[in-house]
């Protein structure tokens, strides 16, 4: 029998702590070792300890586990420990667990704009991996502390990925209607959001603004050069359960000639996570919805398993590009690029 490395959960109770147990479940790799949550859901079985929204069933190989306080020492039998926690809580384990030789990589914003803390969406980004270095030299970790970008930045970045790398972006207008999972098991009263729309959310901008300039800039051995476009961002909440839908106007320093070369750049890209066929890594991370009314978040969040962005509404303007992208926020913008990164990361150190 194939060996499997040992993974914990922290913040395993949550939207995005579901995912992670869903998806691990039957991961060819991992096994879960340990869950933990607040102090109030430790000591119960997972099974009575969450809300489970996801459908189906809680898997079988969990729902007898006891959840553990998020301490440092509570999960000490993982090799990777995959982090939901809320960002205010994040900090007061994630070092301790860098520390001790722990793998960890996090969904919390907290460090993600750090120098040598690499912040990465797979296909895009994966040379910088290279911050470990510096993470490892300048903080003396066995271990290390990898971030998962902000849900509708893995969403954008991974969309707007190829169309840099052949026409050069100058600038991003993005406009984003986003689901309320995102905003966490208690996140949005429901009287605020049925039958409505919030036009903004707190942080929200300003992370896509400067997540998506570290991730699709320069790598160098000490940091990360942010790209130079100037990003423009207004997000909003929509009342749809999961999937973030972003209408993006884009600026190109050289415009292809025809609507036909951008489409075939957008559905033909694939990176590191597919030359490697990493097992969370979709066959086509971005697929071209053809129809004028799509992509819709119900019709097309679930495209490869969660993991592919669908982009439609393709159009160009003298030089820019307008689209509208869809991805799903608790995997492509959480938990299933967690996964992608662990996997990433043991692959490209020859541990797998
Ligand atoms: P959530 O549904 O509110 O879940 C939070 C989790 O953290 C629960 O397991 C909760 O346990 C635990 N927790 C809360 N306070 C704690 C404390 N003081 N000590 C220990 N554990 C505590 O939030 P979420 O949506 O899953 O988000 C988790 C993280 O991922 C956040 O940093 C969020 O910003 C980020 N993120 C979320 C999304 C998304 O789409 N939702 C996308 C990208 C990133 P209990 O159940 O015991 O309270």
């Amino acid at each position: 029998m194939v060996e499997r490395i040992p993974v914990a959960v922290m913040g395993a109770t949550g939207l995005v702590g579901q995912r992670f147990v869903q998806l691990l479940a039957d991961h060819p790799w991992f096994e879960i070792v340990a869950l933990t949550a607040s102090d109030k859901s430790a000591g119960k079985p997972y099974r009575e300890a969450v809300h489970w929204v996801l459908g189906g069933d809680i898997p079988g190989q969990v729902a007898d586990l006891r959840v553990e306080k998020t301490r440092p020492w509570t999960v000490e039998d993982a090799m990777i420990v995959f982090v939901a926690l809320p960002s205010s809580v994040a900090p007061t384990v994630e070092p301790a667990l860098a520390e001790t030789g722990k793998i960890v990589v996090s969904n919390a914003s907290s460090m993600r704009l750090e120098q040598d803390v690499p912040l990465i969406n797979p296909e895009v980004n994966p040379d910088h991996l290279i911050l470990l270095e510096e993470q490892r030299k300048r903080r003396s970790w066995q271990g290390a502390i990898l971030k998962v970008p902000n849900c509708s930045t893995a969403i954008l970045t991974l969309t707007l990925k190829p169309v840099d790398d052949k026409y050069g972006i100058r600038e991003i207008h993005a406009v984003t209607m986003q689901a309320v999972s995102g905003a966490g098991y208690n996140g949005v009263p429901s009287y605020q959001i049925l039958d409505n729309i919030v036009p903004y959310i707190p942080r929200e901008e300003e992370k896509i603004r400067n997540e998506t300039r570290k991730i699709l800039g320069k790598p160098g051995r000490t940091g990360i050069t942010p790209h130079p476009a100037r990003i423009h961002a207004t997000t909003t909440r929509a009342p749809v359960t999961d999937g973030h839908l972003e209408v993006l106007h884009v600026k190109l320093e050289e415009p292809p000639t025809t609507l036909k070369e951008i489409i075939k750049t957008l559905e033909n890209y694939t990176g590191k996570p597919q030359q490697l066929q990493l097992p969370t890594a979709p066959p086509k991370p971005i697929i071209v919805a053809r129809e004028n009314n799509r992509p819709q978040p119900r019709l097309d969040r679930m495209n490869g398993n969660g993991m592919s962005v669908t982009t439609g509404r393709i159009r160009l303007q003298e030089d820019t590009l307008q689209l509208v992208t869809l991805g799903h926020n608790t995997i492509r913008g959480a938990a299933g690029t967690g996964i992608l990164i662990a996997e990433l990361y043991l692959k490209t150190t020859g541990q797998k």
